[in-house]
């Protein structure tokens, strides 16, 4: 994608969702980890269930040890996968402590030697908890930067490094949320809804559809149920 439409591409998302937020619930930098370790092959919804009663009463890993990994089972099984990540939460809160303070660290190594955390959720808490300009790629970033022609790359990672190299310096702050979103809302997996995009004009996806189905390219309508919809979207979140 040229270097005018990555900057168009962003500024349309950006007057669509200004402030975009991650959808993931959470009250400090270690309840947003113990949510993003939890919410691999779950739904953020599923995810904010089982975690609004329990982060009422473990807000920390010092009260998370003391909840145990049995009642920690028990409190996130309705989430995928809950055996092991229950386990890897129990041991990262314990790795927590002995090694950074009980704190969780703003730094992306250190992050991945904690049980269950990979360079995904390293960036999600780097970007959300400590504002940093991280673009962590996960299946609908690694779907729009491909399709769209932004940051075409085989692997997430050489997605993620296509997109630290094309994204304008102010936009990558949020370039995480707003890939995910749009994703999420718009350009989605199996249908992508390029009839109310808003970004249709300086994406490379040549079967662009239309509500009926998939269909040539046409010219953007760019003010109307487009962002409409989008925005929608936005007042939806708060992805993690
Ligand atoms: S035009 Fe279609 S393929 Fe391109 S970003 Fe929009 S929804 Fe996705």
């Amino acid at each position: 994608m040229k270097k005018a439409d990555v900057a168009t591409f962003y500024d349309r998302l950006a007057e669509t969702i200004p402030e975009p937020k991650g959808e993931l619930d959470y009250v400090n930098p270690y309840t947003l980890l113990v949510a993003v370790a939890l919410s691999a092959q779950a739904t953020d919804v599923s995810v904010n269930k089982a975690t609004e009663p329990l982060f009422k009463v473990v807000d920390s890993p010092q009260k998370m040890l003391a909840y145990g990994e049995d009642k920690l089972r028990e409190a996130i099984k309705t989430i995928g996968l809950f055996n092991t990540k229950a386990k890897n939460v129990i041991a990262l809160s314990r790795q927590l402590i002995e090694e950074h303070g009980g704190e969780v660290p703003r730094d992306r190594t250190l992050l991945e030697t904690l049980p269950g955390v990979g360079r995904k959720t390293a960036n999600v808490v780097l970007n959300i908890a400590f504002g940093e300009p991280t673009i962590a790629v996960d299946t609908h970033i690694f779907r729009v930067g491909n399709r769209t022609g932004l940051a075409p790359g085989k692997t997430p990672l050489e997605v993620e490094k296509k997109l630290e190299k094309v994204t304008p310096e102010a936009r990558k702050r949020h370039a995480h949320h707003w890939l995910i979103l749009h994703g999420r809302y718009v350009c989605k997996a199996r249908k992508p809804e390029c009839w109310h995009c808003v970004v249709r004009d300086v994406c490379a996806f040549k079967a662009k559809t239309t509500a009926e189905g998939p269909a040539a390219a046409s010219k953007p309508k760019r003010k109307t149920p487009a962002r409409k919809a989008t925005a929608k979207t936005g007042k939806r979140s708060r992805k993690a």
